[in-house]
């Protein structure tokens, strides 16, 4: 029952023409298509369920606007890919990633230009969410200590890593975290590490001042069948680990009632409203 509940209680309070700012915590979080993934066989990410069934995952990049300055979670697939109509096929061809609009229109069309972000994180460092990670060198780097290691040291594609994503941010000021982290000090936009996807795997506890408080899942469950039933790929970095994440994240969902909003789920996504339309 619990788990329903948590998908029942999914209210959206979309943006008006004239909103209020919030002089202090979090005014309102855009959520922008970064692309979509488009897969032959669903049953890598749901093992034995729907085999060789065709699925599209969306992608999603997130935008807080905080009284303190930007954050941008998840940077989506390349930007390079809107000039490739036909996609562009990763995975040996299992896998065809699209980016339709580049996330820098996206940001234009809010007003904000990459140079303005000065909060940055990823939920891990695989390729749809760093696509475009090497443009925000200006911003402090929120990075869990085991995932800066992976992109960083001396085998990142080990891990699945494309370190040509985000190698112009082995310069940027860095906060490395062990577990969890208040981005802005007051409790509004938590980072909590959530390990197996990759070894520093994280997701962003966003307060929104009407929709309440709401998980971007990162690629923790890449569907709500995989929430509601603890599935994780076997390619994962940590199979166990995956499973422990998902189990602790649950029961802090549950007891602080917070919303999951997953990232590749695209019925989910479905239901949220896109930029430049914002949430609150
Ligand atoms: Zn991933």
């Amino acid at each position: 029952m619990k788990k329903i509940g948590l998908v029942a209680v999914f209210v959206l309070l979309a943006g008006c023409a004239t909103p209020t700012e919030q002089t202090s915590g979090v005014d309102r979080m855009y959520v922008i298509n970064c692309g979509e993934n488009h897969v032959k066989d669903v049953s890598r990410w749901t093992p034995g369920v729907n085999v060789g069934k065709p699925h599209v995952f969306s992608n999603h990049c997130y935008l807080v606007k905080h009284a303190k300055g930007w954050m941008l979670w998840d940077t989506g697939n390349a930007d390079r890919l809107a000039a490739m109509p036909n996609g562009l096929a990763v995975a040996g061809g299992t896998i065809t990633a699209y980016m339709k609009k580049p996330l820098v229109d996206s940001l234009k069309e809010i007003g904000v230009t990459p140079a303005d972000i000065k909060h940055f994180a990823m939920s891990h460092g695989h390729g749809d969410h760093s696509g475009n990670a090497n443009l925000f060198t200006a911003a402090t780097l929120y990075v869990q200590r085991a995932e800066y290691a992976a992109m960083f040291g001396e085998d990142p594609s080990k891990v699945g890593f494309i370190p040509s994503n985000f190698d112009k941010l082995r310069a940027n000021t860095a906060m490395i975290i062990d577990g969890d982290y208040d981005v802005f000090g007051d409790g509004t936009v938590t980072i909590k590490a959530a390990p197996g996807h990759t070894p520093g795997h994280q997701v962003l506890v966003v307060r929104l001042p009407k929709t309440g408080p709401v998980m971007l899942s990162g690629d923790m469950v890449h569907l709500q069948y995989s929430w509601n039933n603890r599935i994780a790929p076997s390619f994962n970095f940590n199979l166990p680990q995956s499973l422990a994440t998902i189990d602790a994240m649950k029961a802090y969902a549950e007891q602080t009632r917070t919303q999951l909003w997953i990232n590749h789920d695209l019925e989910q996504n479905a239901k949220i409203p896109k930029a430049p339309q914002f949430v609150q």
